[in-house]
């Protein structure tokens, strides 16, 4: 007998490294869920993020909404029942793509917050690009909705992160020394008071892989990830 599945529409490519993390991490679930032959219905819009980097680095931020915006409609039409931006940084433009279709955004700030107030925590640091950890859009929802404040590194910190998603992680290079890179911001941050440390960018996930840093660790792409399959098996 078939399983009354809803379909997942994921827009990514963004970039590809973490949207095969999704893939990954959304069939695990569903498998987990469902049984072994299981998988998740599932529609994929991967865009070039050449294309998106170029509209964030200029600022280009209603060019960046306008194409994200389109693959969500294109993800409407080809079936999905809901959408996910797979990326922090672009959740900066979620009220476009919500604007677009008539289908629910499941927001990575709501699958993340939830999951820092279940153990009872509200201060937390926030790792990702420079993007997501300066401009208002993370951090703002996270405080107002799930009660959480956002710490976030030093100037010189937050460069070197910046530097280290675009130029390795979305390149695809997992180094050692990045990896105790990450250890060492997310030490300085419970150093600052932080509980826990969110993993705000979907890449830092597989650079931190199953190091122990000492504290809850929030990786947003498995959090985001696990809400998709929980919308989908209902
Ligand atoms: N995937 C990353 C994120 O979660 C960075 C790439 C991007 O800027 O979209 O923010």
């Amino acid at each position: 007998m078939e399983t009354r599945m809803r379909t997942i529409g994921l827009i990514g490519g963004m970039s590809w490294e973490s949207t095969v993390e999704y893939y990954r991490l959304i069939n695990r679930g569903v498998r987990d869920r469902l049984g072994p032959l299981h998988s998740a219905r599932l529609l994929l819009d991967s865009l070039d993020f050449s294309v998106i980097a170029a509209c964030q680095r200029e600022g280009d931020w209603e060019g960046a909404g306008t194409r994200l915006a389109e693959s969500a409609r294109r993800l409407e039409a080809g079936g999905a029942d809901c959408i996910l931006i797979g990326a922090n940084t672009m959740h900066r433009v979620a009220d476009a793509v919500e604007a677009a279709t008539s289908l629910p955004l499941l927001h990575i700030v709501d699958a993340t917050g939830d999951a820092i107030r279940a153990q009872g925590l509200d201060t937390v640091l926030l790792l990702g690009t420079a993007f997501t950890m300066e401009q208002a859009f993370f951090r703002d929802r996270m405080q107002r909705d799930h009660g959480v404040r956002c710490l976030v590194p030093e100037t010189a910190g937050r460069a070197e992160l910046h530097r280290l998603i675009y130029e390795e992680l979305c390149a695809g290079q997992f180094r050692p020394q990045a990896r105790e890179y990450l250890l060492e911001l997310i030490a300085g941050g419970v150093g600052a008071g932080a509980q826990g440390a969110i993993l705000g960018c979907t890449e830092l996930g597989l650079l931190l892989g199953d190091a122990d840093a000492g504290v809850p660790v929030f990786d947003t792409a498995a959090l985001h990830a696990a809400a998709a399959v929980e919308f989908a098996l209902g």
